[in-house]
């Protein structure tokens, strides 16, 4: 093989997340298909390991969706010049998710970074390069495609790069640009409502929207071929704040899903009565500690209570951060009443804007960034 010979290559094909096997593939693969993580390029989540925890542990994929995964933070020097690390991160074999029903013949490739805003640089485009001419030349796939040029993805905003311009693209000359959502959407293999909602999503079309869209339907137990309302999401009216939607005996309808989603994923054991309490916020400190274990291996002790090895242990979110760290500070600042507008996992707009809210009025730097000083007014303030 010509591409395990590149010398920016790393082989972690047993050394990401998993949880199960996927399927091996009976067809041979014909498309190479491109993609970006939307995650913006410098972030400490923008390589392959965060990749993977967040498609096994958010999106409960059996492993990353991505054969390779290119990293534009990682930089590897070899005789021909400064080249992004590529990750090969799931056997050639292996029948990823990352287009649905065209899995089976498609190899997903992810360029990391976010390129609506990011600039692609040299080293990323000579790894592109680079690892095209080794798959052409191993004869791995025939076609190039951008996800959004695979069938019944013209919505997605991916990919938004020109990576066309690192070699002879076989497909379309110029990036696609996403279509509005569809109003139907059919389900693909490996879809879940978070992969849709993901913020490639068009039309800013969030997991609450379209939780609401299709009242009934179980989110963890989609099946292929099951039509879901997805255009209609965007017109879902936003959630009034959290104020008037707070009444004393119902519980708000958020909360109950923070406690909820507290039980899934963290065993919290909490009562899902919507009501925001101290349980509520200690099962968000645990969380909170969980994850800074599991992802940044700081050894804390999980034991709900916020103090000085906690606050030490707390990496900074800003815009683009995802995954279950942002959802826990979304949590948090839903419960303490000032709604991110969606808990989506992605640090945006809503996000920020909360943030800088709640920052204002606790009378520390308004940075837009929750560091140690912001997790300590919310949870030990
Ligand atoms: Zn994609």
């Amino acid at each position: 093989m010509n591409f395990t010979n590149l010398l920016q290559l790393v082989d972690m094909r047993n050394k990401l997340k998993t949880k199960g096997n996927y399927s091996k593939r009976t067809k041979s693969i014909t498309h190479r298909v491109w993609h970006h993580s939307l995650t913006k390029k410098e972030l400490d989540g923008s390589d392959a390991a965060s990749f993977a925890a967040y498609h096994v542990g958010t999106l409960g994929w059996p492993g990353i969706g991505y054969t390779f995964v290119i990293e534009p933070k990682n930089l590897i020097n070899t005789p021909n010049g400064k080249r992004a690390r590529i990750v090969y991160a799931n056997d050639i074999n292996n029948r990823t998710y990352h287009v649905g029903n065209s899995n089976q013949f498609s190899l997903g490739i992810c360029v990391a970074g976010d390129y609506r805003y990011d600039k692609m640089d040299d080293a990323t485009l000579a790894s592109i390069a680079e690892l095209h001419a080794a798959l052409v030349k191993d004869g791995i796939g025939k076609y190039d495609k951008a996800h959004n040029e695979m069938p019944g993805y013209s919505w997605k905003a991916c990919c938004e790069y020109n990576y066309r311009d690192a070699f002879d693209w076989k497909g379309s000359k110029t990036p696609a640009k996403p279509t509005p959502a569809p109003d139907v959407y059919t389900i693909q293999e490996g879809d879940t409502l978070w992969s849709i909602a993901h913020k490639d999503g068009a039309g800013g079309v969030q997991i609450e929207d379209l939780i609401k869209a299709n009242p009934g339907i179980d989110p963890t137990k989609l099946k292929i071929g099951q039509k879901i309302n997805f255009g209609n999401a965007k017109k879902v009216v936003v959630q009034p704040d959290v104020k008037k939607e707070k009444s004393s005996d119902d519980g708000d309808e958020t909360t109950r899903s923070i406690q909820k989603t507290l039980n899934s994923r963290y065993d919290a054991g909490l009562v899902a009565d919507g009501i925001n309490g101290p349980k509520t916020q200690t099962a968000l400190i645990k969380a909170l500690q969980t994850e800074l274990n599991k992802q940044f291996n700081k050894k804390l002790v999980v034991d709900g209570k916020w103090g000085a090895k906690t606050k030490a242990a707390i990496v900074t979110l800003e815009k683009g951060a995802k995954g279950n760290l942002t959802w826990i500070l979304q949590a948090a600042l839903y419960t303490e009443g000032y709604n991110p507008g969606s808990l989506d996992s992605d640090f945006g707009k809503g996000t920020e804007t909360a943030l800088s809210k709640f920052q204002k009025a606790r009378d520390i730097s308004v940075d837009k960034k929750a560091g140690k000083a912001s997790f300590a007014e919310l949870f030990a303030g």
